[in-house]
């Protein structure tokens, strides 16, 4: 075996399975010049070996742990500068009045690269080792984000925006036509693939139905086609949303995109709030997956997605922030309010209602299977290598200072340690951040 670039040493926490908790002790992960994890030792001679070879060896002690890498399925990267503000309005009116005139600045260059030069390391420090980016309508823009993810090291699938709809789009801040999308996508997808880059790729971006027109729904699903390129796009977000497609193509969206060939493996559906069980059957059946926005759906989604539900149907979970309209930008942010929600939905809310009528049994997820769908969730959704410390994966990773989350090793298991870990971890006790072997933190 190759001489290994990088062993650390650390306690590691890691969820296997949906309902399995991994925790190992002064685990030293080996890494190879290539960023794949090469073995995972315990304490012992082979460990001493791998780090006596290492060109470099970190040991994070005993105060620390070591986690996957975090994958954020769902992100605005342009609403970066709205993270926090503009939660008072209806999706519909959100979009036309807040949204949209952000995201037309992104014409302008330079405005673009000061943010993504915020945005990237700064996700990067809260622990989002891959990101599933919306870019803008802007080839430029939506180019130099994917650079700036090459730049600082995230592993990224960048999407240009692609929306031509009249009456779901403002006539600024639009495709002119089906074909300018179709090709514009086009071009985006060559551009970011010309970077040559093992951590990023583009992925083909329809923003949702209402912003789209028939002709380039179909266009895009046949370049999905083509090019191989991965699809992202919001599914069955709300009421509003969910009803329009149903009047539009008396169908669901679920049932729509299939139909445009957008359907696709690895297709990333965000939110699904409103999805039927026929929905959830024929996205196991394609293999496409959802990415849970708990956070956003308090806002916008007038339900609670049916986490359990889903994961039973065999669909592929993972989290997202939807930065902006959830207002929280770290993932891991995600996986306590994946818990919550599905204890409201659970229990319902409306307390007129007797107990048994007011929530749905069976509905709430622990923050073990919220962290699964945060790291192996997120990554089988994505078919990508991470999502666990094991040989053969990726070196995604993160070191997190347990110090200031309050210990207390006469009473705390490593059970009751991990679920403080993920719900009391904030960038200020992130301490590294590794994407494919390589440190990310300035
Ligand atoms: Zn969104």
């Amino acid at each position: 075996m190759e001489r290994p670039a990088l062993v650390v040493t650390g306690s590691i926490f890691q969820t296997p399975e949906p309902t399995r908790l991994e925790h190992r002790e002064a685990a030293s992960v080996v890494v190879g010049v290539d960023g794949v994890i090469q073995a995972v030792h315990g304490p012992g001679a082979e460990a001493e070996k791998a780090k006596a070879d290492a060109v470099t060896v970190v040991d994070l002690g005993s105060g620390a742990a070591l986690i996957p890498g975090l994958v954020d399925l769902h992100i605005h990267a342009p609403q970066w500068p709205q993270v926090g503000t503009g939660l008072d309005l209806r999706l519909e009116r959100w979009l036309f009045e807040y949204t949209f005139p952000l995201e037309q600045r992104y014409d302008d260059l330079a405005f673009a690269q000061r943010v993504w030069d915020d945005l990237v390391p700064g996700l990067l420090a809260r622990g989002t080792t891959t990101a599933v980016y919306y870019g803008t309508v802007h080839e430029p823009a939506t180019v130099a984000l994917a650079q700036a993810c090459v730049q600082y090291g995230q592993r990224a699938y960048v999407g240009r925006v692609a929306m031509d709809h009249p009456e779901g789009t403002p006539v600024t801040y639009r495709d002119r036509s089906p074909e300018e999308g179709i090709e514009a996508s086009r071009r985006s997808i060559d551009a970011i693939r010309s970077l040559q880059s093992s951590l990023v790729q583009p992925i083909i971006t329809p923003r949702f139905i209402p912003a789209c027109s028939d002709a380039l729904l179909e266009g895009l699903g046949r370049l999905a086609e083509e090019t191989g390129s991965l699809v992202q796009t919001h599914c069955s977000e709300n009421d509003w949303e969910h009803h329009y497609v149903l009047e539009r193509h008396g169908v669901t969206d679920t049932l729509s995109l299939d139909r445009f060939g957008l359907l696709r493996p690895g297709t990333v559906l965000a939110h699904a709030d409103l999805v039927g069980d026929a929905d959830l059957e024929l996205i196991a059946r394609r293999h496409a997956g959802i990415a849970h926005c708990p956070l956003s759906n308090i806002y916008f989604g007038n339900a609670v997605f049916p986490t359990r539900r889903a994961l039973a149907a065999g669909v592929r979970v993972g989290l997202g922030t939807d930065i902006a309209g959830g207002a929280e930008p770290a993932l891991l942010g995600q996986v306590p309010m994946a818990v919550n929600v599905s204890r409201l939905l659970e229990d319902g809310v409306d307390n007129r209602l007797d107990a048994e009528n007011r929530g749905v049994a069976d509905s709430r997820i622990d923050t073990v299977t919220a962290f699964w769908m945060a790291t192996v969730g997120g990554a089988r959704v994505l078919d990508a290598p991470v999502g666990l410390l094991e040989p053969g994966r990726s070196f995604d990773a993160v070191a997190v200072d347990l110090g200031p989350l309050g210990i207390w090793p006469e009473v705390d298991d490593s059970a009751r340690v991990f679920e403080k870990l993920t719900r009391l971890t904030t960038s200020s006790n992130i301490t590294e951040v590794w994407v494919a072997g390589r440190p990310c933190l300035p």
